[in-house]
């Protein structure tokens, strides 16, 4: 008779924490899921990378909610953005249209 699958040994289950998923730990990377947790020595690295292609702040927060999670990442996408000169410039040429 088959089980449950059995849960790899780097994957820990945090409860009570507002977080009931399954997180995994790997090579001391977070994952939930397919999204990486952003750590504060990687915040700057990711948040450059998630903005490179200087896409409207709806477009940033959907790839970085697609492949990361962190509190406060919704707020620090959107600073980010609204301080990038180069998406400023081009979201006031496309409003002037
Ligand atoms: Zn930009």
């Amino acid at each position: 008779m088959d089980g449950p699958p059995s849960t790899p040994s780097y994957v820990k289950i945090f409860r009570n924490t507002g977080h009931e998923e399954q997180l995994a730990i790997y090579n001391n990377v977070v994952f939930k899921g397919t999204q990486t947790l952003i750590t504060g020595t990687m915040k700057s690295l990711v948040l450059s990378q998630l903005h490179h292609a200087h896409k409207v702040i709806q477009c940033t927060l959907r790839l970085a909610r697609e492949h990361f999670f962190r509190d406060g990442m919704t707020q620090d996408v959107t600073e980010y953005s609204r301080k990038c000169a180069t998406t400023v410039f081009h979201a006031n040429i496309a409003w002037e249209r």
